[in-house]
């Protein structure tokens, strides 16, 4: 296998005071200015293999879906690379980012709000390949679309119909059908089966991964169930606070987790992993905020393991065994 995506030491970070006015500040009695920055993701690498589909995980707020809309190009990155097929992006002209977009599509976790409600659903089908130009007349393009639709179990007599006519199973089966559209090679798909029920959740993951298998697809999955990203992913990469904190084959990650806040996440869902951890309660306490984090380990005010030194110092990631990287002091001592 080769890699089709590269992320290094990737930075995203948000000015959330634009104009001066917004700047200024009233504290202890002075007017003071302050500049807020949301360091939404703080260095992150990995790399996803051709065919592979990788996940990304964590709580809301961790910086998943933030990391999503930088690799697909909806947001500029604050520092970092993101290479394709061996490219850097940032070094890619008009021409080549046009052809990027192309390889790169993306399934949102809110099919309603991802899809026109003024287009019928051969016109959100049919608008990407037309937009490429994938085929010589719309003619083509619907008889593409038709095709497309049946694929992802969209009856082709119901292209007429707008997104509010459709279930919301459905209608995440409409945007596939749209990311699908341009034959790309790499999905980034943030959180896609979030806000359904649970037996729509299957039929729409087993999908994904029949069409992986049939178009040799590259997947970065986004979620923050791990029992989604068990089924769907053969490696895995779980988010804290914008931080990798651990990283390892789905076998290393869901079989001996190293990190504390990874054993905390399979605690947290022991129906759906089957894998409670003894002892090990969800602690009440919030995580850090974003625009203030902690010198240490972010993860100290919720570990059960904290010592003065989580305190202070930022555990760097470690390796524990072949492809397998935590970042915590305590790895390899426990
Ligand atoms: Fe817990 Fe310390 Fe490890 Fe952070 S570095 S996860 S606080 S033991």
């Amino acid at each position: 296998m080769s890699e089709i995506l590269r992320v290094e030491n990737l930075t995203q970070q948000f000015r959330l005071d634009k104009s001066l006015l917004d700047k200024l500040h009233w504290e202890k009695g002075r007017i003071t200015l302050r500049e807020r920055v949301v360091k939404a993701v703080n260095g992150i690498s990995f790399h996803v293999e051709r065919g592979e589909a990788f996940g990304l995980v964590g709580e809301s707020g961790c910086g998943k879906s933030t990391t999503a809309r930088t690799i697909i190009g909806l947001n500029r990155p604050t520092s970092g690379d993101i290479l394709f097929d061996g490219k850097s992006t940032a070094a890619m002209d008009k021409g080549e980012r046009f052809a990027l977009h192309k390889q790169m599509q993306m399934i949102f976790q809110d099919p309603y709000a991802s899809l026109n409600p003024r287009m019928t659903v051969m016109d959100i089908v049919t608008e990407p390949i037309l937009f490429h130009k994938l085929a010589g007349s719309r003619q083509e393009a619907e008889q593409r679309a038709y095709a497309l639709l049946e694929r992802v179990g969209i009856r082709p007599e119901l292209a007429s119909r707008f997104p509010h006519q459709f279930s919301g199973g459905q209608r995440q089966r409409i945007g596939i059908a749209r990311a699908l559209a341009v034959n790309p090679q790499f999905i980034v798909a943030d959180e896609p089966v979030s806000a359904l029920d649970v037996s729509i959740q299957a039929q729409i993951l087993n999908l994904l991964m029949d069409l992986k298998e049939e178009r040799s697809l590259s997947y970065l999955f986004i979620a923050h169930d791990l029992s989604v990203v068990r089924h769907l992913c053969s490696r895995l990469a779980v988010m804290y606070l914008g931080r990798i904190v651990e990283m390892g084959s789905r076998e290393q990650i869901f079989e001996h987790p190293s990190h504390p806040y990874t054993q905390l996440l399979l605690a947290a869902a022991p129906k759906l992993t089957g894998s409670s951890i003894a002892g090990y309660e969800i602690p009440e306490k919030e995580m850090p905020t974003v625009l203030d984090l902690p010198k240490g380990c972010a993860f100290c005010n919720r570990c059960r393991y904290a010592s003065p030194q989580c305190e202070t110092e930022l555990p760097a990631l470690r390796e524990v065994e072949l492809g397998h990287v935590s970042a915590c002091h305590l790895c390899g001592k426990k």
